[in-house]
Formats: structure tokens, sequence, C-alpha cells
């Protein structure tokens, strides 16, 4: 069985790849071509949990699990908050035949599938970019978002100031306006695309600072207790997700929007890979507001780990 690095999985899958492999395979998961049982947490206390994610496809024959301590505080540490491991089988005779690092997967799938997002569902003349959050997935997704769109201005909020100019000091892109800014607000209004990629468990965006024309990625709360987005902002968008049966039961700001009556059951208009597949239209007008809402699916770990194990397997140790 083949051991896959952090290294090797950045050096093996640039981030323009990974977003067509991200892509590809939300279409199979949306044609029912994937396996995906709901994935299981488990508390391991002082707020830290693990969690499984199984998970089959079709095409390519694999199928596997990725088993990940999610660990808060990590970056204070200095260390990724996803600590894990995917483990894929050859479903065509069950051997195990790699065990890939599943920080480094995580933190690159996760910014594809946004950014795949973005390049179907944002207009095609964005130009600024909103990140909320400086932390490991706001590394990843400035480089994935750069890949799909001309951006020309980031804006960054995050809560804390130093981290917020550590963010700008390490990103300094040639042509590119890359600046800190004070508030959310500041942040999202005016902007074409809008990510969130907080751990923040309450809404920090408002649904009242959001523009017509404008895509919003909601990427950081991935469990039901946790949202970024308020109730108008879930009602003012056109939402789509990445899986209908995980959303329906761990997409914090849909299941409290739900509740609260500001939308309905029908809210959820389709899957992304659905959108992708040309199945269901995405923005249908330059003045939609359009939502993708990001979960994370086994599927997208299984397909960039199998897709960096066919690239490595020949590649000297
Ligand atoms: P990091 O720990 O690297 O960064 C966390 C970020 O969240 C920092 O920018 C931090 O701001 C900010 N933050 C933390 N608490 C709050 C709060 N109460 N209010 C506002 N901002 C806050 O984590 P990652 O970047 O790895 O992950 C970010 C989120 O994305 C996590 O919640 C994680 O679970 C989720 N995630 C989602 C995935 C998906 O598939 N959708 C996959 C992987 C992760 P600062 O440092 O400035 O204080």
């Amino acid at each position: 069985m083949r051991q896959i690095s952090s290294e090797e999985v950045y050096a093996a899958l640039p981030i323009g790849e990974c977003i067509d492999v991200v892509e590809a395979v939300m279409i199979a998961v949306s044609r029912g071509e994937a396996n995906l049982p709901l994935r299981w947490l488990m508390p391991i206390g002082a707020g830290n949990a693990m969690g499984l994610m199984p998970g089959g496809l079709a095409d390519p024959p694999v199928h596997g699990i990725k088993i990940v301590s999610l660990y808060p505080d990590n970056p204070r540490r200095g260390l990724s908050s996803h600590q894990g491991v995917i483990l894929l089988f050859d479903s065509r005779d069950g051997r195990p035949i790699a065990a890939v690092d599943g920080a480094s997967v995580t933190a690159q799938r996760t910014a594809a599938a946004s950014a795949a997002a973005t390049r179907a569902l944002a207009r095609k003349d964005a130009r600024v970019l909103a990140i909320l959050g400086s932390g490991e997935q706001a590394d990843h997704h400035l480089p994935a978002h750069l890949a799909v769109r001309p951006f020309d201005e980031v804006r960054v909020w995050t809560r804390t100031l130093a981290h917020g100019e550590s963010f700008v000091a390490r990103h300094a892109t040639p042509g590119v306006a890359l600046r800190l800014v004070a508030s959310v607000e500041e942040a999202v209004r005016g902007a074409d695309v809008v990510v969130t990629a907080t751990a923040s468990p309450t809404a920090i965006l408002k649904g009242a600072w959001l523009e017509p024309g404008q895509h919003v990625n909601l990427v950081g709360a991935s469990l039901a207790s946790a949202r970024e987005i308020d109730d108008q902002g879930v009602a003012r968008g056109r939402y789509f997700v990445d899986t209908l049966a995980g959303a329906k039961t761990q997409a914090g700001e849909f299941i409290d929007a739900l509740k609260a009556g500001a939308i309905g059951e029908a809210h959820i208009l389709g899957e992304i890979g659905q959108v992708y597949d040309r199945t269901i239209p995405g923005r249908t007008g330059d003045s939609d507001i359009t939502i993708y809402k990001s979960l994370g699916v086994a599927a997208q770990d299984l397909a960039t780990a199998h897709e960096i194990f066919l690239r490595v397997q020949h590649a000297p140790r």
C-alpha cells in the first residue's frame, strides 16, 4: 500500500486540475454513481472530535474512508485543524491501495469544490472577491478562485487582525489588489464573489449586505449546529448544495432558516453536480444572488486521493 504525504499531494495535483477532478465527481454524485453514507462524528473531549467519512465510487472503482481528527485549536500549534488519513481501496478486488494525507487533500478538495461552484455560478465578469477568514481554508480558496476568474481585487476580513495581516503578506500576488478590511460588511458590499471560510458557529454574514449579482460559497460551517449566514441571506439566494441528503441533515443555516419559516423545503434548488451537468439551471441572470453550500463529501476525498495515487504510484519515493 502506497503512503502519500502532504508534499506529494500538493506536488501531484495542482489546484487548477483538482477543480476539474472535483467537478467531475460531483456530477457522478448527482447521477447516483457514488455510495455516500452520512458521515459519523465522535466527540473526543475538549471541543475535539473524530469524523468518519466513508464512500465508494463506480468510476474509478474505488472505495474507502477518510478518518479525520477535528482539532479547532490546532492552528495555534502550527498544525492543521483537520488531521487525518484517507484509506483508499480498489473496489475490483478489495485491496487497500493507498493511505493519503487527509489534511492536504481536505484543504485542496474543499477549495476546488468552491472554485468549481464559482466557475459555474458566478457572473462571467466577476472581478472582486471577498474572503471571510484567514485560516487554512482561506489560504487555499484564494489561489483556487484566481484559477477560475481574473479577480483583480481581493478583500479579506478575519476576526484576529494579526492573522489578517499575515494572510495579506503571504498571499501578495502581482495584479491583485489584496487588502484587509475592518468588517464583514465592508468586505461583502460591492464584491462579486464571497467565500465564508471561518469556524464561526454563528452568522457573521447578514443577508441585508448581499447585492444582486453576487455569488456566495458557504464553506466554514459543516455541522447542523453551526452557520455563517443569517436567515435573510439564505432566503435571498438561489441555494445549491453539494448533496441533498447532507444538506437537509447537516446544513445549519438551512435547517435554522426552515425552522424559522424564512424558507420552505423547496428552497434547495438542487445539487451542484446537477448544475455542472446542466440538468438544472444555475444562474439565470446577472441580478441573481447564487449560493453554494459546501458541507464536504467523501466522494471529493476519494476522487482527489485516487487521482493523486495514479500520479504518484510510479514516482520515485
Ligand atoms: P482554521 O482553524 O485554519 O481557521 C479558522 C478561521 O476561522 C480563522 O480565520 C479564524 O479567524 C476564524 N474563526 C474562528 N472562530 C471564529 C468566530 N467565532 N468568528 C469569526 N471567525 C472565526 O480552519 P480552516 O480554515 O481549516 O477551516 C475553517 C472552517 O471550515 C472550519 O469550521 C472547518 O470545519 C470548515 N471546513 C469545511 C470543509 C467543507 O468541506 N465545507 C472542509 C474543511 C473545513 P482568526 O484566525 O482571524 O481568529
